[in-house]
């Protein structure tokens, strides 16, 4: 039994390799199919099956680890909780994403730069940042820009607890002060669980990746940013860039707001056209209701707006 489940390992962590990219991750799983090669072995010969067996156990243990922790954070790969990182690569389209916000200096930026492109982009905004400068998302809904869900928090831990509250802490947060409900959610860091996933879909709602990423929260060089942006992306892409970072409303975009030109610029002449998420993937940007329960219940409700919300939306619409 320890021997066929040894050697059954031994397929399972050859196709975690093709699961990521991380170097220490594929030379860890490399060792450990040696590891479990060399266990099974020693599991065929009676005077080293105390032994083998030990390793054989840790070993499988080990891979199993590392599987779960390629699952949980790669923004890609599905096995681990459905999720979306990019669409069919036949498009011209793709999707610009942008993160952490609102930001008080750089987002309403960013959305006058993506309107000077004839485009509008996602904006997957972080709950306790909507609570304390809701006018800014506010005005990015307004201005046909959608709005994301990226959490309450934007914490290291939340995204360990099974029922993922932060999700719905969140949708409240930004139906009750913007009056849309999201209906694409992305994971902080692209951390998640099938737990998550699970809380995902029972707010009928869409987890998004992506497959572009550049870490433009820690870049200084605009146009070195812009050139590996576009190195990436291909048609379907999901970019995902960064308007803040963690929630905090006063961080320096100054980066983004130089590369943004040139990358929007760069996938026009890679014939790559920017559209918002939704129309990307195809399917509705909102939900009917900000609660995992609530289904349909009004005309405004269908369109996505959190009924409560409905005179501060129509309000902000009228004083446009
Ligand atoms: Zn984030």
């Amino acid at each position: 039994m320890r021997w066929l489940l040894t050697i059954m390992t031994v397929p399972v962590a050859a196709w975690l390799l093709t699961q990521t990219a991380e170097p220490v991750l594929r030379l860890a799983l490399v060792t450990l199919v040696l590891e479990l090669v060399v266990a099974a072995v020693a599991l065929r010969s009676p005077d080293r099956q105390r032994s083998a067996s030990v390793v054989a156990v840790l070993t499988v243990a080990a891979v199993a680890l590392t599987g779960s922790w390629i699952g949980a954070n790669s923004a890609e790969v599905t096995w681990f909780g459905s999720q979306v990182g990019h669409v069919g690569r036949d498009r011209r389209e793709v999707a610009l994403t942008f993160d952490d916000g609102p930001n008080v200096s750089a987002t309403l930026a960013i959305a006058r730069i993506l309107e000077a492109h004839h485009t509008k982009g996602t904006f997957f905004s972080v709950g306790k940042a909507v609570n304390r400068r809701p006018d800014i998302t506010r005005a990015l809904a307004a201005d046909g820009h959608l709005i994301g869900n990226h959490s309450y928090h934007h914490d290291s831990t939340h995204w360990l607890d099974p029922r993922y509250l932060e999700l719905g802490k969140a949708q409240r947060a930004i139906g009750d002060r913007v009056g849309v409900c999201p209906a694409f959610f992305r994971a902080p860091h692209g951390q998640h669980t099938p737990f998550m996933a699970a809380v995902v879909r029972h707010h009928h709602m869409v987890m998004v990746g992506w497959d572009v990423s550049s870490s433009d929260w820690s870049s200084h060089d605009a146009a070195a940013l812009a050139r590996r942006i576009l190195a990436r992306s291909r048609g379907g892409s999901i970019i995902d860039l960064h308007d803040g970072l963690d929630g905090k409303r006063t961080v320096d975009r100054t980066v983004l707001l130089g590369a943004l030109p040139l990358i929007l610029d760069g996938l026009e002449a890679r014939g790559l056209r920017p559209v918002r998420l939704d129309v990307l993937l195809r399917r509705p940007g909102y939900v009917a209701g900000c609660t995992a329960r609530r289904r349909v219940q009004t005309r405004a409700a269908a369109n996505g707006m959190a009924p409560r919300s409905m005179a501060a939306s129509v309000r902000l619409v009228r004083d446009r």
